[in-house]
């Protein structure tokens, strides 16, 4: 079966739901059971079914499975955001005296939980150059237990070199974490590339439709168990509605992706011509940055990429652009239906590296609107940034 057809298929089951065909929305937290017997077998861990609502409800766990299968790991851990779903394997894989090696161009909420909590518990927090690969090698120490990675990073869109890191990684004894939130299940087989957890924003694509919030963790055998200890010890949970909008966002992941990505590339050509554009960092993109690792590693792209606009662009020309676009709305997070664009600064929190850009950057998702419809609303958006000049 091919994954565009498993994201229609995974994780239901309408025989089990009155022929439902989605699972629906469970809500329960007492669980009552017929016989004392049953009662102690739930409380030994023997009983089969579930034995209260915070883990277990069906609606939960078919998200999980769905996720893990689709993307060959062996378990799914459902949390409340994708931020959870970043930090939590930290802190189930990391102890005091541990080491973490964490890509500069990571999430900028992802690099402030380790600095905050991570080094407060004992633990030394590092950063590497995000285009490491192999090189990582150097900066590997004994003590070194975990590599977080992010590819493509979300602002510069560098695509790491996932497979040489993991190999560098395991010679060391150290799991690789990945943040696969850009390319999704769909878009990049963490598992087949030697990551052993693979997390994402469900908030994102999985979702679609900008109306949830959700993280999914997906850990091979390695790393299950002490993620399954931390998640159930922690009480972290997900409320069954929306684990149930992130169920029927995964129906359509596939043909959303496909349109992301095919209007993404029109509208990135494009851009990649106007003389307002300096460079255009789109990984799907031949000739862009770290577009061959991407035709080597990924089976898609998402709808996601950075724009380097001319070094002349000032700050009143931008605000006359994007004041007044027409269907791009600015506005935190991506991956819904809808088109944004805002500036970013690829290089705001990097501590080891720097990413050369050589203008002001803006960050835009290719939402689902038909692609000429976006390109005039930025024709128009350069037109106003070259008058406010
Ligand atoms: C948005 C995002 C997250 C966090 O997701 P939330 O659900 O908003 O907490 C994590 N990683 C990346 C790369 C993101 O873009």
């Amino acid at each position: 079966m091919k994954p565009e057809t498993a994201v229609v298929h995974l994780g239901r089951d309408p025989a089990k739901h009155l022929g439902a065909v989605n699972t629906p929305v469970y809500r329960a937290s007492t669980i009552v059971f017929p016989t004392l017997d049953d009662l102690e077998a739930s409380a030994e861990g023997r009983h089969p079914g579930i034995g209260y609502g915070l883990h277990g409800l069906p609606t939960v766990t078919d998200l999980q499975a769905a996720v893990a299968s689709l993307e060959g790991g062996a378990r799914g851990f459902a949390v409340p955001s994708g931020l959870a779903a970043t930090t939590l394997p930290l802190l189930a894989l990391l102890k005091a005296g541990d080491r973490v090696l964490i890509t500069d161009s990571v999430y900028f909420p992802t690099r402030r939980f380790a600095t905050n909590h991570l080094v407060r518990n004992g633990i030394e927090v590092a950063f590497y150059d995000p285009l490491a690969g192999a090189a990582i090698e150097s900066q590997m120490t004994p003590n070194t237990r975990v590599v977080f990675t992010e590819s493509p990073g979300s602002l510069s869109f560098d695509v790491q070199d996932i497979p040489a890191i993991a190999e560098v990684a395991h010679r060391h004894g150290a799991l690789v974490v990945m943040d696969n939130s850009w390319a999704t299940p769909l878009g990049f087989r963490a598992f087949d590339h030697g990551v052993d957890v693979s997390v994402h924003a469900g908030t994102k694509y999985l979702g679609g439709h900008s109306d949830v919030l959700l993280g999914v963790i997906v850990c091979n055998e390695a790393a299950a168990d002490p993620m399954h200890r931390l998640w159930t010890d922690m009480g972290v949970a997900v409320s069954t509605d929306d684990a149930f909008l992130g169920l029927r966002g995964l129906r359509t992941l596939a043909a959303r992706l496909d349109r992301h990505q095919a209007s993404a590339t029109k509208v990135a050509t494009w851009l990649a011509g106007r003389p307002e554009v300096h460079e255009v960092l789109y990984p799907a993109l031949p000739g862009a940055r770290g577009h061959e690792l991407w035709k080597r590693d990924f089976r898609r792209a998402s709808g996601l990429f950075t724009i380097v606009l001319e070094p002349s662009c000032t700050r009143a020309g931008l605000a006359a652009m994007l004041d007044r676009m027409r269907l791009f709305r600015m506005g935190w997070s991506w991956g819904g239906f809808e088109s944004l664009i805002i500036p970013t600064d690829p290089n705001r929190a990097r501590a080891v590296s720097r990413f050369e850009a050589g203008g002001p950057c803006l960050r835009v998702h290719v939402g689902l609107e038909d692609p000429d419809d976006l390109m005039a609303d930025l024709d128009e958006g350069f037109e106003r940034l070259g008058s406010a000049r």
